[in-house]
């Protein structure tokens, strides 16, 4: 759920849960079909990681979780905050659980003003310290909870919370300055050409991206590399189209925002009598396709002008 909200993976959570009930079916389903159903979520690689991970708990842990934190940061998709949390939530070990909610409640209850990357370490040990001596589930929950829905970004409901008496932020009149964030630049902006590629039965050409790195494993309509530089010209970006036909430029432009930088794509359309080898999808079916959002702005967008 980092990263994401609650009413954006429920619908999806749902679906898994009907597709693939229990771990030993997930652990036996095939990695493209859940790259399709996780379409549109983003952070692909953790659909390969939920993948592996049940492989592994069937395999060498007879199908049963771990519970201790340690064990559990073993697994493929567990950081130490994922770790943490299963490790309270689910078997109510004591754990240490700190997301940004955390995070921004335990700098205002400190008062600290050190800007938030740095003072993580310490925003750590403070959260340990008040660790509860049982109810570890329960207090987790209830810590990000507070951070989530009163202890919020801006505007803190102070007058509602637990804690006020002995909130050092609220005490100095900090409380909705901390905590403290560097100044992040402007993300760059990469550039490229998406090639809409049609044949005369209906289908349009998909690629898969390769396995590692963004989007890996996913499919994309193929495109020119996507570079830091200015939209390249069609002519010259035509050498990267995956055939020679005659290209033409749709009017628009597609922008979609990544974690570290902004994709800016114009999209190319053309069409072929016969069929190249290579990945053809009727147009009906592209909704059951592994396309990540970027890829179904990009069909979204050619299917209205094509
Ligand atoms: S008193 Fe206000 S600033 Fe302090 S922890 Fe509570 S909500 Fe946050």
């Amino acid at each position: 759920m980092q990263q994401t909200t609650v009413a954006a993976v429920g619908p999806y959570y749902q679906k898994f849960l009907r597709r693939w009930p229990t771990i030993q079916i997930l652990a036996q389903a095939s990695l493209n079909e859940i790259r399709r159903m996780w379409a549109g979520l983003g952070y692909y690689r953790r659909a390969q990681s939920l993948h592996e991970c049940a492989k592994i708990i069937c395999r060498d842990y007879d199908g049963h979780f771990p519970e201790s934190e340690t064990e559990l940061l073993k697994l493929p998709g567990f950081g130490p905050y994922t770790a943490a949390a299963v490790s309270a939530i689910a078997f109510d070990q004591r754990a240490n659980v700190v997301d940004g909610n955390v995070e921004r409640v335990i700098a205002r209850l400190f008062a600290l003003r050190t800007p938030l990357l740095k003072a993580k370490p310490d925003i750590r040990k403070k959260a340990a310290s008040l660790l509860p001596s049982d109810r570890f589930g329960d207090y987790a929950q209830a810590l990000m909870d507070l951070g989530a829905t009163i202890c919020t970004p801006r505007n803190p409901k102070c007058g509602l919370c637990p804690w006020s008496q002995s909130c050092k932020a609220l005490a100095l009149g900090l409380a909705d300055k901390l905590p403290h964030r560097a100044k992040t630049g402007a993300k760059p902006t990469r550039r490229a050409i998406a090639f809409f590629l049609t044949n005369g039965r209906g289908e349009v050409l998909l690629r898969q991206r390769p396995e590692k790195g963004l989007l890996g494993g996913m499919m994309e309509i193929p495109s020119t590399s996507w570079r830091e530089d200015l939209m390249p010209a069609l002519a010259d970006a035509s050498k990267e189209a995956p055939v020679k036909t005659q290209w033409v430029l749709l009017p628009g432009r597609i922008k979609h925002v990544f974690s570290h930088f902004e994709l800016e794509l114009a999209v190319a359309a053309g069409s072929i009598k016969r069929s190249l080898p290579g990945q053809w999808v009727s147009l009906s079916k592209l909704e059951k396709e592994a396309l990540p959002s970027v890829m179904r702005k990009v069909v979204r967008h050619a299917l209205k002008l094509v």
